[in-house]
C-alpha cells in the first residue's frame, strides 16, 4: 500500500496554490529568495518524516531559532536568572518592536527580537563566534544531521541589523544585557543564518513535540524546560497575530522571516512549512493557511484534546487470581481509570495481579497513582503481583528527568517485575 499521507501533503499543497504577500525586503540577501517555494514536512516522533513539495531546499532559520535559543539559555543559566532578564507575556507587537516592561525593564517575551537577543546573550560562550557555535552544535542535534551558516545572509543581515543593534544597546541601558551589545548582536544575527530545510524544522519541532527527546533516545533538553519552551511558543510564537493563531490553528508555534514556519503538537507530531512571501505580520502567508487547513482537516487544536483510552484496563479471572490487564501510555485520566479498577477489588486476600505488559509509557502522576493503587491493595491484605516487564513503575521519569526508585515513592513495598507471573497469567 502506498501510503495516503504523502498523497495528503501534496493535495494540502495545492490547495494553496494562490499566494499573496511580500517577500521581507529589509534583509537584502532575503529578498532574492524565490517567492513561489512551498514544501512541507511532517516528522513524527519515533522518527517517521512525510515531506512533500520544495522540502530539500535550504532556507535561513530566522526567527524559528529563537525558541531552541531559549531553550539552551535556560539549560545554562537556570529557569530564574532567565526570567529575571526575559518574560513571558505576549506583546502584541511587532516582532522588532522596542518593547520592554516599563515596571522591570525586561524585554516581553522570548520571542520577540529584544528578548531574543537577551536570551542569545545568556547562551554560555566567550563571544559571538563561541556561542553562535554552541547554538549551532545544539541545532544539528535537533535536526539529526550537521547544519551550517548562510555567511551570504549572516553578512547581509549583520550590514542591515541596525535596529536590533538599537535593541541591543537598550537593553544594556536597562541592566538586562551584560557585554558588549554589538557583539551580542553578530551572534545573534549568526544565530538567525543557519541554514535549514523544512526536514530539519520538523524533526526539530518533533523534539519538542516529545518532550525534549530525540527519536534515538537522545533527550536533548530537560522536560520542565522543554514545557517552558512551548508555553511561550503558545502565547507569543506568532508575533502580533499570536491570539488569532491559538484560536484558529491552537498549537505552539513559531515563524520566521525567511518564510519558514513550525508548530508543534506536544505528544503527537513537529510539523514545518516553507514559503517566502510574508503577510502583514510577518508570517508566511501560505504557511499559516497550510496550518489552518491541517488543523481542520487533522484535528490539531490544543483545546480539543483527544479523549483518553476508555479501555485501558480490564479485569479478568485466572487460577484464582483477579488479573488487571493494563494497556497504553499512563497519565492522570488512564491512572484514574486503573485506580477505579482496584476500588472494586473486595478487601481480602485474594491475589490481584497487575499486568502492565502492554504499559511502555507512565508519567510520573501517573506511575505514582499506580505505585499508591497498588499499596492499598496490598494493605487490605491482597497478595499483589506485579508485571512490569518494562520498567514502567520502577523507572519512570519525573518532571526532572531523575529517576526515582519504587520504594522512595510508596514505602517500603518494592515493586518488582515477574515475568513469570505473566506466563502463568497468560497460560
Ligand atoms: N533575524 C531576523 C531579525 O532579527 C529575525 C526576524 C524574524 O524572523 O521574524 O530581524
Amino acid at each position: 500500500m502506498r501510503t495516503p499521507m504523502i498523497d495528503y501533503l501534496h493535495l494540502l499543497l495545492g490547495s494553496v496554490a494562490e499566494d499573496a504577500g511580500e517577500v521581507a525586503s529589509y534583509i537584502p540577501e532575503l529578498e532574492l529568495a524565490d517567492p513561489d517555494r512551498l514544501g512541507i514536512a511532517v516528522a513524527t516522533l519515533d522518527g517517521e518524516m512525510y515531506a512533500a513539495g520544495d522540502a530539500d531546499v535550504e532556507f535561513t532559520i530566522q526567527s524559528i531559532s529563537k525558541p531552541f535559543t531559549y531553550a539552551l539559555a535556560i539549560a545554562d543559566q537556570g529557569l530564574d536568572a532567565v526570567l529575571e532578564r526575559i518574560d513571558v507575556e505576549p506583546s502584541g507587537d511587532a516582532f522588532n518592536e522596542i518593547s520592554l516592561d516599563r515596571g522591570t525593564g525586561r524585554p516581553r517575551n522570548p520571542m520577540i527580537n529584544a528578548g531574543a537577543i537577551a536570551a542569545h546573550a545568556l547562551v554560555r560562550g566567550d563571544d559571538a563566534e563561541a556561542r553562535a557555535e554552541r547554538i549551532l552544535d545544539l541545532y544539528s542535534r535537533l535536526a539529526g544531521r550537521r547544519l551550517s551558516i548562510a555567511e551570504d545572509v549572516f553578512e547581509s543581515e549583520l550590514s542591515t541589523a541596525d535596529r536590533n543593534m538599537a535593541l541591543a544597546y537598550m537593553l544594556r541601558t536597562v541592566g538586562k544585557l551584560r557585554g558588549d551589545p554589538a557583539d551580542v548582536v553578530r551572534g545573534y544575527t549568526r544565530q538567525c543564518s543557519v541554514s535549514v530545510t523544512v526536514r530539519d524544522l520538523a524533526r526539530m519541532s518533533a523534539v519538542l513535540a516529545a518532550g525534549g527527546r530525540t527519536p534515538e533516545g537522545d533527550q536533548v533538553f530537560d522536560p520542565a524546560v522543554n514545557r517552558q519552551v512551548l508555553s511561550v511558543m503558545a502565547t507569543c510564537g506568532m508575533y502580533n497575530s499570536a491570539g488569532d493563531w491559538l484560536t484558529s490553528v491552537g498549537i505552539p508555534a513559531k515563524s520566521g522571516v525567511a518564510g519558514g514556519l513550525v508548530g508543534v503538537l506536544p505528544g503527537q507530531v513537529g510539523i514545518a512549512v516553507f514559503s517566502p512571501r510574508l503577510d502583514p505580520h510577518g508570517n508566511s502567508t501560505r504557511g499559516v493557511r497550510l496550518f489552518e487547513r491541517m488543523n481542520h482537516d487533522l484535528g490539531l487544536h490544543l483545546m480539543a484534546p483527544a479523549e483518553s483510552a476508555r479501555s485501558v484496563s480490564r479485569r479478568l479471572e485466572r487460577d484464582g487470581a483477579a488479573v488487571h490487564e493494563i494497556a497504553g501510555d499512563l497519565h492522570f485520566t488512564e491512572a484514574e481509570r486503573v485506580l477505579r479498577g482496584f476500588a472494586l477489588e473486595p478487601v481480602g486476600d485474594a491475589p490481584v495481579v497487575v499486568d502492565l505488559d502492554r504499559v511502555h509509557r507512565a508519567n510520573d502522576i501517573a506511575r505514582r497513582m499506580l505505585l499508591e493503587g497498588i499499596r492499598r491493595l496490598h494493605e487490605d491484605g491482597h497478595d499483589v503481583r506485579i508485571v512490569d516487564p518494562w520498567g514502567v513503575l520502577g523507572s519512570a521519569e519525573t518532571g526532572s528527568g531523575e529517576l526515582v526508585r519504587g520504594e522512595q515513592a510508596h514505602g517500603g513495598y518494592v515493586p518488582a517485575s515477574f515475568p513469570d507471573v505473566a506466563s502463568a497469567a497468560r497460560a
